[in-house]
């Protein structure tokens, strides 16, 4: 399915490989019309994105994304409407770059241990001023001829079961959907299956347990058409997502991250209609109604 949006983006000012320019000329080469950059720790892509997508004709939404943790597995966290001028998120979101800093020298170090020998500079020039991340290191492991492709760095080295995975401090989901309502962005889960270890009626039901938890402190929607996922999972989220009244967001989480058969931007929805629900929850958080 080709879509006009597309709410799930990177650039280099975290993971992703274009800058915001080049992303946002492809979205608009590609039929885009509205689309969101959602950094990892990140907003500050935002303002050449915004300048680009006006002279291009097509909206940017501001938008980030935000790692959390709690016992139950991994949750990721988009926030729609961030209000970047928020001094509070500002720093909020610097600290969480730092600590990937931190952590990024942890893992070359783990690496070296391992006789995979990155240099931790050619990390940093990789990541050029952005949120540092674990593709950035995959990067410098494909340079060397360690791996061929990026997912090969994860696949052996640098995934959660990894012997070069080092966590890094987080928020957990309840307190990251509170940072963002505070901030009047609109939190909505990125890729639920991330939280889920299969797809059986156990987890789906634990799925929904979260979400609901997560909703009573303000998350409004959820990922429901997302990168590779196929119908059914598609049809199975969208049933979680009717059941609760969320909204079922989207988007194809491109990184331009040189791994093969990657998910272009404007492939997989989700449909239009989504942004003017999303614009209800941000009109009721910041007390501006549409009318
Ligand atoms: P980090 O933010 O440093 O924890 O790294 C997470 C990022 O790594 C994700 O946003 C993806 O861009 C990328 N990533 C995570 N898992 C994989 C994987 N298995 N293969 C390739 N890239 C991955
Ligand atoms: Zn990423
Ligand atoms: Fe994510
Ligand atoms: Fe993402």
């Amino acid at each position: 399915m080709e879509s006009t949006v597309d709410l799930h983006l990177h650039t280099t000012m975290s993971d992703g490989r274009l800058s915001p320019t080049e992303l946002v000329t492809l979205c608009a080469e590609r039929g885009l019309r509205q689309i969101a950059i959602t950094d990892h720790d990140s907003l500050e892509g935002l303002p050449e994105a915004q300048e680009v997508a006006r002279e291009l004709g097509i909206d940017v939404i501001a938008g980030v994304e935000l790692g959390a943790d709690d016992k139950g597995g991994e949750v990721h966290l988009l926030g729609y409407f961030a209000d970047a001028s928020d001094p509070e998120l500002s720093s909020t979101l610097a600290d969480f770059r730092d600590g990937r800093t931190t952590r990024g020298r942890r893992i070359v170090e783990r690496l070296a241990e391992l006789d995979v020998h990155v240099s931790w500079d050619r990390v940093l020039e990789l990541s050029d001023g952005g949120a540092v991340g674990r593709p950035h290191i995959a990067q410098a492991m494909v340079e060397k001829g360690y791996v061929q492709y990026p997912k090969e760095a994860f696949d052996q080295y640098l995934g959660r079961s990894g012997p070069a995975y080092i966590g890094r401090s987080r928020l957990t989901p309840a307190e990251g959907v509170a940072a963002l309502v505070k901030n009047g962005a609109v939190p909505v889960m990125a890729h639920p299956t991330y939280y889920m270890s299969g797809e059986g009626p156990d987890e789906v039901a634990r799925l929904t347990e979260t979400l609901a938890d997560l909703q009573q402190v303000g998350l409004a929607g959820m990922e429901v058409h997302y990168g590779d996922y196929t119908t059914r999972q598609v049809e199975m989220l969208a049933s979680v997502a009717r059941e609760l009244g969320l909204i079922q967001c989207g988007g194809s989480d491109y990184h331009a991250s040189g791994n093969p058969d990657e998910t272009e931007p404007g492939t997989v929805g989700p449909p239009p209609e989504v942004i003017g629900a999303l614009q209800d929850v941000r009109g009721r958080l910041t007390g501006q109604s549409e009318a």
